[in-house]
C-alpha cells in the first residue's frame, strides 16, 4: 500500500481487496449469534469499515486502471454480501434445529390427560341398584320437592302424630316439604300401578334437619318394595340376606331386632354380622360383631288402603338404606360431609 501522495499501483489494490476477502471468507462462518454477524457487517462494509478504507485507495489510481479496480472492488463487495446472506441463514436454521429438538424430545416424561371419574356416592348407588336389578326390582323415582300426603299422611303418619318428630322436616309451603325419605315414591308406584305384583326400587335425594359427622341435611336413599299375594317376613330375611351378601361380604348374615316404622308391621332393624372382624368384634362394630345397616318391616295394612290395595288380597314388605351409610362402612369413611366437599384428593381415591 503506497503512501497518501503517492501513485499507487492497481495490483497493490487488487493484493488488498483479496486479502479482504480472505478475511471475511475466515471470520464470518465463526460468527455465532445474529449480533456478532451484525459486527461482522459493520466491520467489512460501514461507513468507516475495512472496505471503505481500501477504496479510499481508488482515488489514487491512474484513471484507466480505475474501471479494472472498481470491478474488483465489487466483485469483493458481493462476496462478502453473499457471505453475510449465508451466515444468517445458517444461524437461523440452527435456531431453528434447535427449538425442534426442544419441541419433540421424544425422552421427556409424558403429561398424561386429567380423567374424570364417577363420584364415590353414584358407584355406590349404581352397585346397589345393581345388585336390586338382580334380584328382579324395577327402578322408579318421584319429586324432592312432595307433598304432605305423600310424605307422611299415605304413609300411616297424619298431622299431630308423634311419629312425624321422627324426622326433621324441610317445610317448603303449607303441606308441602322436601321429603324425608324416598318412602313416598313407594305409594306413587302403588298408585300407579293397580294391580301386584309389584317390586320397584325407589331412590334418589332426600332431606332432613339435621347436621354432624354421620348426618347430611341431604342424602341418598334407596328403598325396595315387594307387594304380592302371601309375602311373608321370610322372604324380607331371604331377600336382605341375598342383598347384604352381594354388598358387603358374601357370608354376611342377617339379624332382624324389633323397631318402629309407621309405614311398616311388624319393623325391623336389620343388622348385618361384621364383615370386617367376621363377628369377633372390632372397632367397625363398636365390639358386637354386627352392624346396623337398615331399617325394614312387612308394609302396614294402613299404607295398602290409603294406596288404594286391598290388605286381605296382598301383603308386602319394604326396606330402605342409606346410600353414604353403605359407602362410609365399605370404604372406611368416618365423615359424612367428605361426599359433599368437592376435594380431589378425597375423591380421587375411589
Ligand atoms: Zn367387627
Amino acid at each position: 500500500m503506497g503512501s497518501p501522495n503517492q501513485t499507487t499501483d492497481i495490483s497493490e489494490l487488487v493484493e488488498a481487496l483479496n486479502l479482504l476477502r480472505d478475511e471475511a471468507e475466515r471470520d464470518l462462518p465463526q460468527a455465532s449469534s445474529e449480533q456478532d454477524l451484525e459486527q461482522l457487517r459493520v466491520a467489512f462494509l460501514g461507513k468507516k469499515g475495512k472496505l471503505s478504507g481500501v477504496l479510499r485507495m481508488m482515488g489514487k489510481l491512474p484513471k484507466d486502471a480505475r474501471p479494472e479496480a472498481g470491478k474488483v472492488a465489487n466483485g469483493v463487495r458481493d462476496r462478502i454480501n453473499g457471505l453475510l446472506t449465508e451466515n444468517a441463514q445458517r444461524l437461523e436454521d440452527a435456531k431453528m434445529a434447535a427449538a425442534l429438538q426442544e419441541r419433540i424430545d421424544v425422552t421427556l416424561p409424558g403429561r398424561a390427560p386429567l380423567s374424570g371419574g364417577q363420584h364415590i356416592l353414584n358407584q355406590t348407588r349404581d352397585l346397589i341398584l345393581d345388585v336390586l336389578k338382580g334380584l328382579g326390582f324395577e327402578m322408579a323415582r318421584g319429586p324432592e320437592v312432595e307433598h304432605d300426603f305423600y310424605n307422611f299422611e299415605a304413609l300411616n303418619i297424619p298431622e299431630e302424630h308423634p311419629a312425624r318428630d321422627m324426622q326433621d322436616t324441610f317445610y317448603i309451603a303449607d303441606r308441602v316439604v322436601l321429603r324425608t325419605h324416598t318412602s313416598p315414591v313407594q305409594i306413587r308406584s302403588m298408585m300407579s300401578a293397580k294391580t301386584p305384583p309389584l317390586r320397584v326400587a325407589c331412590f334418589g335425594r332426600v332431606y332432613r334437619h339435621d347436621h354432624d359427622v354421620t348426618h347430611s341435611p341431604m342424602f341418598h336413599q334407596i328403598e325396595g318394595l315387594f307387594v304380592d299375594k302371601n309375602v311373608s317376613m321370610a322372604d324380607l330375611k331371604g331377600t336382605l340376606e341375598i342383598f347384604t351378601q352381594k354388598i358387603f361380604d358374601d357370608e354376611a348374615k342377617v339379624r332382624l331386632r324389633p323397631s318402629f316404622f309407621p309405614f311398616t308391621e311388624p319393623s325391623v332393624e336389620v343388622d348385618i354380622s361384621c364383615f370386617a372382624c367376621k363377628g369377633a368384634g372390632c372397632r367397625l362394630c363398636s365390639h358386637t360383631g354386627w352392624i346396623e345397616i337398615m331399617g325394614a318391616g312387612m308394609v302396614d295394612p294402613e299404607v295398602f288402603k290409603m294406596s288404594g290395595y286391598d290388605p286381605e288380597e296382598c301383603t308386602g314388605f319394604a326396606f330402605g338404606i342409606g346410600v353414604e351409610r353403605v359407602a362410609m362402612l365399605r370404604h372406611g369413611i368416618s365423615d359424612i360431609r367428605l361426599f359433599f366437599e368437592n376435594d380431589l384428593r378425597f375423591l380421587k381415591q375411589f
